[in-house]
């Protein structure tokens, strides 16, 4: 689709005024986030201290979510290699301020490399986050004892439910997802997650099945945890309720539905300065899967690169990262909506 392309150029080119040119030649415009942050005394946006080492080990998944920001799928090639990892395990070993490791994908349990990986990280003594999407728990016989790798290595695992019924599950991430979600978290609660005082942390993701924000954050969680005990008997932690970034395939999504104006419209109008100065980058850094810098994961699905000076795993350099001036554009208006949006859920 021609639009799509112009809008994904516009997104990711530049950080002025965005205009865009719709199916209908219908032109309008945004405040652009650069402003918004002026006004609020707050840009330049820079980093703080890094603390959180994200790592994409690759876009191969075992589902293909309407909504992801990744453009994940069963036929994407992009995999980090042992030798990347071997990268990240040094950066890691010089730097132990980094003290929390988060791993992302796709689903970043089809990387071969991914148990080894997280066995050298532990070795570090680094606290282990992976978003695991719950249905490759249940995908093939050899990730069957997932659960108790993760238990070995108390890795906290973040996974992703959009809705406590199948139908809107199901409707954003495919058929039959939430079936084996509810299948595999009973595995998880098995081995331990989930039970208060296990110290085995399980956390759920929540994000809106449509154009709007997500609701209230402890609301929510409360609604999860009834609703999963009620009719699953599943035990989690804590719910992170998530604001869709109008990037990738939800951007397609807001296109193809003609919602991408009125979207963007909610997402200005919730502007919250609170939001916008807690916002994840500041705190994180993210690798992509051949070793490249970003300021979050969203900024690598439209390959902005961290600012000058230590753009690739291999010259990896906390003071210039610490130092560094964050790449937004129009698209960070999804983490400073409302009470804000962080891969950790609401961030005030
Ligand atoms: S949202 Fe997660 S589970 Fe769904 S396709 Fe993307 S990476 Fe895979
Ligand atoms: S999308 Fe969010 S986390 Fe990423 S650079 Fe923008 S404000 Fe920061």
């Amino acid at each position: 689709m021609k639009t799509l392309n112009k809008l994904h150029h516009q997104l990711a080119e530049s950080s002025a005024q965005l205009a865009i040119l719709d199916d209908d030649a219908h032109l309008y415009s945004l405040v652009p986030f650069q402003q918004k942050l002026e006004q609020h005394n707050l840009f330049p946006l820079m980093a703080t201290a890094v603390s959180i080492f994200q790592v994409n080990v690759g876009k191969m998944c075992n589902q293909v979510c309407k909504h992801c920001h990744v453009d994940a799928g069963p036929d994407r090639k992009e995999i980090m290699t042992r030798d990347t990892m071997q990268l990240c395990l040094k950066a890691l070993a010089a730097n132990p301020s980094l003290h929390t490791v988060d791993l992302t994908g796709g689903a970043p349990e089809m990387n071969p490399d991914f148990r080894w990986f997280v066995e050298e990280i532990k070795k570090l003594d680094r606290h282990v986050i992976v978003r695991c999407n719950l249905t490759i728990i249940r995908a093939n016989k050899k990730y069957y004892d997932l659960p108790a790798f993760y238990k070995k290595h108390a890795i906290e695992v973040v996974s992703s439910l959009p809705f406590y019924t199948a139908d809107r599950t199901d409707r954003q991430r495919g058929s039959g997802v939430f079936e084996d979600s509810i299948a595999a978290l009973k595995m998880l609660n098995e081995v331990g997650y989930g039970h208060e005082g296990s110290g085995l942390t399980l956390n759920l993701v929540y994000n809106p099945a449509g154009a709007f924000l997500p609701p209230p954050q402890d609301a929510l969680e409360k609604e999860y945890k009834q609703a999963l005990m009620q009719h699953y008997g599943i035990h989690f932690n804590n719910l992170f309720a998530i604001t869709n970034l109008p990037i990738s395939r939800y951007m397609d999504y807001l296109l193809q539905s003609g919602n991408y104006e009125k979207y963007m419209e909610k997402l200005v109008n919730a502007f919250n300065p609170t939001a916008a100065a807690n916002v994840m980058c500041r705190n994180t850094i993210s690798i992509g899967w051949d070793g490249y810098l970003y300021d979050c994961d969203f900024n690598q699905m439209l390959d902005l690169k961290v600012a000058p000076a230590s753009r690739h795993i291999s010259e990896f350099n906390t003071a210039a990262l610490n130092d560094r001036e964050i790449v937004i554009n129009q698209h960070c208006y999804g983490c400073t909506a409302g009470a804000g949006s962080s891969c950790g859920g609401a961030v005030v």
